[in-house]
């Protein structure tokens, strides 16, 4: 038996909860699911370099794997000399993928993020 309103399961014989004062049911209907947005995609730093050859270079193979990714801070970098180096943001779920296949990639100005 089931409690309802706060989904405790109680042992045969109990009728109400004792939390909630409510008649226990002997079956909980399911949690509606979790909606899922398909648009919503989270990004994660996979690298972040100051070299513009890099850059093309990651955009091609990640194009190659159809990895979901945006280059952070790309256009003031090609436009003007800019302090701030270009972060490589991958879509999470694709942030292992994407890294193995930059593992033998040792780009000269850039790091990979340690994570
Ligand atoms: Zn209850």
């Amino acid at each position: 038996m089931f409690c309802p309103k706060c989904r405790s399961e109680y042992r045969k014989g109990f009728t109400e909860c004792a939390d909630c004062q409510v008649e226990l049911i002997p079956e909980l209907a399911p949690l509606p699911a979790e909606p899922k947005s398909v648009d919503y995609v989270q990004y994660q730093e996979l690298l972040s370099t100051y070299n513009l050859a890099d850059i093309a270079f990651i955009e091609s193979i990640l194009d190659s794997e159809k990895i979901i990714y945006f280059m952070q801070n790309e256009e003031f970098n090609t436009l003007t000399f800019s302090p701030q180096p270009v972060r490589v943001m991958v879509n999470t779920d694709q942030f292992d993928q994407a890294k193995k296949l930059l593992k033998d990639f040792q780009p000269q100005y850039s790091r990979l993020s340690s994570d």
